[in-house]
């Protein structure tokens, strides 16, 4: 009898002790049994013909039905199922073969038991890359369901805090008219200055946590309209003015060439991602420090840079202080303002100026030697803005060229 057809007599004991053995292993099933019969047919099979890949499919097969948590916890691989299957059958023909027939067998399985190993590792290669993308899509499915569950809350929440803040404002108004009427005086006055300062507070949190909210769908409109950098700067200085005098600080506009070029942008949103950027140079420079306004015509846009004598901005913070209710890992939570040194805030101005300016097409960026509360390094904030020479809107465009290029209009 030949090496392989006396290798198909052993196929009983072999079954036995290949399911007694790998019953010690988490995860192989009593249904198992039956395919170790199938594989050891097909082992007999590729000794028979001299091919080893009669045995892939079944490996294939093996691989294929590994949980996730074998995959995760690594507890069960095909590879080692293959290896102890190939030293049960050496073990199995030393024990009931002849030794020559024994050593003739083992020299025709061992190329099978290699190709095998190398298929079965092969196979888990690849359903680990599988089980790794899977993962990957799962925590990014999950880190946008966050997200979007972030901004929902974001939302609802700002238009329910708005309807009694409303209230609050028009309560405060009426008793300011009956107060001046009948009980007029410092003391009442007083209070109720506190309390529309403190729901001034609260308005213009509620309106950054609804311009998030917008910026984050994507459903920020703009206004085109034709506008002046440098007059939106000289509107920007007399707003802050005061400010900076209380603070002993000196306001610098390096004019530049193109400031005063007509432009199409959405001018209240730019005045307000303007207004952040100099309300929170003017919070991180310590009084009597300088914030330098300037900037220069580059090709289709303008760049402005907002350069301040303040306590600048650490590496690791620079790109953080962009995302929504960040702040730099230096900045203690001091009382809240608008204008005081280091004043906390929510921490959305930064993330709503760069919506701002991307929903433009433009960009926002710093730079920063780093956070020194000694040396006061400083911090430059640029901004990118398309130079646009008529609204992107077709329609618009034609209704306002008159207003604008008095010769082309029709
Ligand atoms: P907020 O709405 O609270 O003012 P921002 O989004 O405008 O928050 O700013 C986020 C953080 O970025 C601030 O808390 C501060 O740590 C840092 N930051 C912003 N501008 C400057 C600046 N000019 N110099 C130093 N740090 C700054």
């Amino acid at each position: 009898m030949r090496p392989d057809e006396r290798f198909l007599t052993l196929q009983q004991t072999w079954v036995i002790q290949a399911a007694h053995e790998l019953s010690n292993f988490e995860g192989i099933q009593q249904s198992f049994q039956h395919e170790l019969v199938i594989f050891f047919n097909l082992l007999y099979e590729s000794l028979h013909n001299h091919n080893p890949q009669l045995l892939h499919p079944i490996l294939e097969r093996w691989s294929q039905s590994l949980t996730q948590s074998d995959l995760a916890d690594q507890s069960t691989t095909v590879m080692q199922v293959c290896g102890q299957l190939f030293s049960i059958t050496f073990k199995v023909c030393s024990e009931e073969l002849g030794k020559d027939d024994s050593l003739a067998l083992w020299a025709s399985l061992q190329p099978i038991e290699i190709d095998c190993l190398a298929y079965a590792s092969q196979l888990e290669k690849q359903r680990e890359i599988e089980h790794i993308q899977q993962e990957m899509e799962r925590m990014k499915f999950d880190l946008e369901t966050l997200d979007r569950s972030k901004s929902d809350f974001i939302s609802v929440a700002a238009h329910e805090l708005k309807t009694p803040l409303t209230l609050i404002e028009g309560y405060a108004a009426m008793l300011r008219e009956t107060a001046a009427e009948q009980i007029a005086g410092e003391q009442v006055n007083r209070l109720l200055n506190g309390m529309d300062q403190g729901a001034d507070r609260l308005k213009r949190i509620i309106d950054d946590m609804i311009d998030i909210s917008l910026i984050d769908n994507h459903l920020l409109t703009l206004n085109f309209q034709p506008m002046w950098i440098d007059r939106m700067i000289s509107i920007l200085a007399d707003e802050f003015a005061s400010a900076m005098q209380l603070r002993r600080q000196k306001l610098v506009f390096e004019r530049f060439d193109g400031a005063n070029d007509l432009i199409f942008a959405d001018s209240e949103r730019i005045y307000q991602a303007l207004k952040n950027l100099l309300s929170n140079a003017i919070k991180f420079t310590p009084d009597g420090g300088q914030v330098t306004i300037g900037g220069r015509k580059l090709p289709g846009f303008l760049e402005l840079t907002f350069h301040d004598t303040g306590i600048g901005i650490a590496q690791e913070d620079i790109g953080r202080i962009f995302e929504k209710f960040s702040r730099a890992g230096n900045s203690a939570l001091h009382s809240s303002g608008n204008i005081k040194f280091k004043g906390g805030g929510p921490g959305l101005g930064l993330p709503i100026t760069r919506g701002i300016i991307e929903a433009h097409g433009g960009a926002l960026w710093v730079e920063s030697d780093g956070y020194d509360e000694v040396k006061y390094p400083g911090s430059t904030f640029h901004v990118l803005l398309p130079a646009r020479k008529e609204p992107p809107d077709a329609q618009i465009a034609k209704l306002l060229k008159p207003l604008y290029n008095p010769d082309k209009g029709t």
